[in-house]
């Protein structure tokens, strides 16, 4: 369990790529139907460091079954980065809150992280896939918001209940677990036969 040089440049590497695509596809929002005036996330508190610390810790929870240090902090920064979708808000431009918050950016940033580094990094792909699990159930653990779940093609805003938080992350676990396991026996079958 150490962090070499090079999983360094991979985590801030994925983390750029990842922010950027949050930032990006909140803009997506600008031209959708339903927009609404969005409010400032800075004046109206809901960027601050409890919440920061609230999603690394939910992300990189589910993130210790990858047993790889690498991994786990990507599981917890990305949790944190798809907050990037305040970007519309912070501009003060009409959009769809909370795009990143939605199964559409989930499929979206796997594909993507997954061509832009390594295409067999599976773990890597779950990761960008559960961290919308993760992040959202913090969100609903703090106070149960709702959601642009179906975004871009059903604009509303669904509500989850709040006590739904648990199964968001425990999903987020379980699906990272079995990426994991089946990437390790991988691995292990190609030492074995190479
Ligand atoms: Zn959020």
């Amino acid at each position: 369990m150490k962090l070499e040089r090079k999983d360094v440049l991979f985590v801030v590497g994925v983390s750029i790529v990842y922010c950027s695509l949050s930032a990006g596809f909140s803009l997506l929002g600008t031209i959708l139907p339903d927009r609404m005036v969005l409010l400032n996330p800075i004046e109206h508190g809901s960027l601050n460091l409890k919440e920061i610390a609230g999603h690394f810790i939910f992300g990189a929870v589910a993130g210790i079954v990858t047993l790889r240090i690498k991994y786990i902090l990507l599981s917890g920064l990305l949790a944190v980065l798809i907050d990037s979708d305040h970007l519309v808000g912070l501009l003060h431009m009409e959009g769809i809150p909370r795009m990143g918050h939605s199964i559409t950016f989930a499929i979206l940033s796997t594909v993507v992280l997954m061509l832009v580094f390594y295409r067999k990094d599976y773990r890597l792909g779950a990761i960008a896939a559960t961290s919308v699990l993760t992040h959202i159930s913090y969100d609903m653990f703090d106070g149960g918001f709702g959601f642009p779940i179906f975004t871009p093609f059903v604009n509303k805003i669904i509500e989850l209940p709040r006590t739904d938080w648990l199964a968001f992350e425990i999903a987020a676990i379980v699906i990272m677990g079995i990426v994991s396991v089946m990437s390790t026996r991988k691995e292990l079958n190609k030492q074995i036969s190479p």
